[in-house]
């Protein structure tokens, strides 16, 4: 009997492109990207490791599972509500609205009225102001590191900026301060010791050579025991008769005092204090889109909008349709998770663990990204065996636990609470790839 070659049942492409499900795809993927997925399932059953008659069933699930974006949403179970390696602050919806509202054409550089340009982000700025009445202006910039090196450029590039010992930290991997400022030609002159810092010692510092004087936040360590440091309030005066800036990195981006944050510096307390300009970023604790804020004296503001590296470190116009909603909207996610309320947050983990039959731990939170290093977030967690980590990150949608002790916690607070049931659903699939009875996305 003539066996047929099972290969000349492979489908052929213009027969698989024609599929709806595959033109449906159109408006996602490219037709390049089709035909790449289309070729390796041909592929596949040419190999023979898949029967000529699943071709269009394999290809369909592959089209469904490609994504434009190879970025996964994360449910963040950490307790850590600016993780960086999570993308630090989740937009408000209003923030994600702006986002879509600034993604085609839009009024960023130009007046409507007169049809002649305008300032670029002219609402974000003024949303800044509003948010923030002591700085006489604002400047937003693609990050805080950017924001310091425009600062230490524009101010110092060729002279000194003059910082504290205690302060040359490393705010995170690959983000060493001292380097960053050397990069931009400036020169450090550092003053004092690791643990102290006198005011004597910013009065010896100061010269002709001093482009700036810059007090560092150092956001994630503390430095405890025998320690002193000069407070703005007390360099103000100096550098004021010195006619010399004061800089302060502030790193996180309250704009004003948080009484669930005590230590934590603000931009309005910094400026009441002397401070001509300050940095902050836009995705830590603002809760808004990635953004370097500069905050302060008008005439500083605009010596660095001048600065020809000002147009390198430019922030893009979605982010300045973000920063701009997340100012004047709801509080965002992040102040969300940092004020949760511990009742609310007691009775959704007591219910899924209900539901799921597991125990609930006593469980601290951190506010993360470098934040408020000494402040623990007091909650509780989801107590569940290591193992299901992996399955749960792996799942979808990907549920991001902490692993501790032996243990795989999930802590709620930095979870909107409508997602609650798709937690549930997450741990249940995961619960059960681990006994072997499914399987997740890497299976
Ligand atoms: C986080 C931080 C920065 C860097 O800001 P990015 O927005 O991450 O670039 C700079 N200085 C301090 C004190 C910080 O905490």
């Amino acid at each position: 009997m003539d066996q047929v070659d099972p290969r000349r049942l492979i489908p052929r492409t213009d027969e698989l492109l024609a599929l709806p499900a595959v033109r449906g795809a159109r408006e996602r993927l490219s037709e390049r990207v089709l035909r790449e997925l289309i070729r390796q399932t041909q592929e596949q059953a040419r190999r023979g490791e898949l029967p000529p008659a699943q071709v269009e069933s394999a290809l369909l699930a592959a089209v469904a599972a490609r994504t434009a974006t190879t970025l996964h949403p994360v449910l963040n179970a950490t307790g850590v509500v600016i993780h960086t390696n999570l993308g630090r602050a989740p937009l408000s919806a209003g923030a994600v609205a702006a986002l879509v509202t600034a993604s085609g054409y839009v009024d960023v550089e130009l007046d409507l009225e007169t049809g002649s340009r305008s300032r670029r982000g002219a609402g974000a700025r003024a949303a800044l102001l509003a948010a923030c009445p002591a700085a006489e202006d604002a400047l937003v910039v693609n990050n805080g590191a950017a924001a310091l090196v425009l600062a230490t450029t524009a101010l110092a590039a060729g002279r000194e900026v003059v910082v504290s010992r205690g302060e040359l930290v490393e705010i995170g991997a690959g983000f060493r301060l001292p380097d960053l400022i050397e990069s931009t030609g400036a020169t450090l002159h550092e003053v004092g010791t690791t643990n102290r810092t006198h005011l004597r010692d910013y009065a010896s510092a100061l010269g002709p050579a001093t482009g700036c004087v810059l007090k560092v936040h150092p956001s994630n360590f503390r430095v405890d025991g025998f320690t002193s440091a000069v407070s703005l309030a007390e360099l103000s005066p100096l550098t004021t008769a010195h006619e010399v800036p004061l800089v302060a990195d502030l790193g996180s981006g309250l704009l004003a005092p948080d009484p669930h944050l005590p230590q934590e510096p603000d931009a309005a307390t910094a400026l009441a204090n002397g401070a001509d300009v300050v940095i902050a970023s836009g995705d830590k604790l603002l809760g808004g889109p990635q953004a370097g804020l500069l905050l302060g004296r008008a005439d500083i503001i605009a010596r660095l909008a001048r600065h020809p590296l000002a147009r390198a470190v430019r922030a893009d116009k979605l982010a300045l349709a973000a920063l701009e909603a997340t100012l004047a909207g709801e509080p965002p996610p992040v102040v969300q998770a940092l004020h949760a309320d511990l009742e609310r947050l007691r009775s959704r983990t007591d219910r899924l663990a209900g539901a799921l039959g597991v125990p609930v731990l006593p469980h601290d939170g951190r506010v993360g990204g470098g934040g408020a290093p000494g402040v623990p977030l007091p909650g509780w967690a989801l107590q569940l065996p290591e193992g299901v980590a992996g399955p749960l990150r792996t799942g979808d949608p990907a549920v991001l636990p902490r692993v501790h002790d032996g243990s795989c916690l999930l802590d709620l607070r930095c979870i909107p609470e409508g997602d609650d049931e798709r937690v549930l659903d997450a741990v249940r699939r995961a619960l059960a790839t681990l006994n072997g009875a499914g399987s997740g996305r890497a299976g």
